[in-house]
């Protein structure tokens, strides 16, 4: 318990799936938590109420827009004084859209979402962890670039580059007293899997040694153990959570 107590968390795409699993397993951890999503203050007003205990910010925040971004770390800043966690979440994807056929700003639009978008929360918190000496970074990958998905080229490439900059950004910043990992996903039940038939569903249980589908929750807790004391030596890492998908 209280893994994180106290700590100034923020998740990017908080208001569903993954991200909110994560918001609700760090304010839990006794975390300070900002919840960064295009719409996120319903969603945190129901936390609130069915929590009262919870400590939770709502912004609306789109990080493929830097100005937004540097806002709320502002704003954030101001209220709390630091910032210790970012979790670099919010991402996205389109069906299945062969590479000659993907319209280059689909392509643009993903890349801006799930890789420029985590590089530019990364240059507005880092400045605010650097005099601390003391942070964490995790970002999240996909087995899916492990494996090479036909259909989803652009998304393939953001989580590919995910993991170089992961590693890099570890070596950055490591001499400051901030860690960067990131998590790599299996098939996890979310939203964004929503309109996948059973038959893809069932496709990846067959891949997947555990034999079920991952939770939200699975990948929460992967999260936070990076960002606890137990984790303060593991930096540079890309920890799958996959179910024994790719072994
Ligand atoms: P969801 O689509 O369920 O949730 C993503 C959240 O991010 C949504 O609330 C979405 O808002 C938000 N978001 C999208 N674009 C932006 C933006 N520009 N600025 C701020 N927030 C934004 O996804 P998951 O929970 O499934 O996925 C979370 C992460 O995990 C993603 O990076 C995904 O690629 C990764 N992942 C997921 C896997 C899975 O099987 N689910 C497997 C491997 C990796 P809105 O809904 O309004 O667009």
């Amino acid at each position: 318990m209280n893994r994180v107590q106290d700590r100034i968390v923020i998740v990017t795409g908080g208001a569903q799936g993954i991200g909110l699993a994560t918001v609700r397993r760090f304010a839990a951890e006794g975390a300070e938590v900002a919840v960064w999503d295009l719409d996120p203050a319903r969603v945190v007003e129901e936390l609130r109420t069915s929590n009262p205990g919870w400590r939770l910010h709502a912004a609306a925040v789109d990080v493929t827009v830097p100005a937004s971004v540097a806002a709320a770390t502002e704003t954030l800043v101001a209220r709390c004084g630091r910032v210790d966690v970012l979790i670099n979440n919010a991402g996205r994807t389109v069906g299945h859209m062969p590479t000659l056929r993907l319209e280059p700003r689909t392509w643009q639009s993903i890349v801006d979402t799930n890789l420029t978008g985590a590089f530019t929360c990364v240059q507005a918190v880092v400045p605010h962890m650097l005099p601390q000496r003391w942070g964490r970074i995790v970002s999240v990958t996909s087995v899916l670039a492990e494996y090479g998905y036909p259909g989803h080229a652009a998304y393939v490439a953001t989580k590919s580059a995910l993991a170089g900059l992961t590693r890099t950004w570890a070596r950055e910043f490591g001499r400051h007293g901030i860690t960067v990992n990131a998590v790599r996903p299996g098939y996890i039940r979310t939203p964004m899997n929503a309109a996948n038939t059973p038959e893809v569903v069932a496709q990846a249980v067959a891949r997947t040694p555990l034999g079920r589908v991952g939770e939200p929750e699975d990948v929460a807790n992967a999260f936070l153990w990076l960002c606890s004391e137990e984790a303060s030596f593991v930096t540079g890492v890309v920890l799958p959570v996959d179910g024994g998908m790719i072994v």
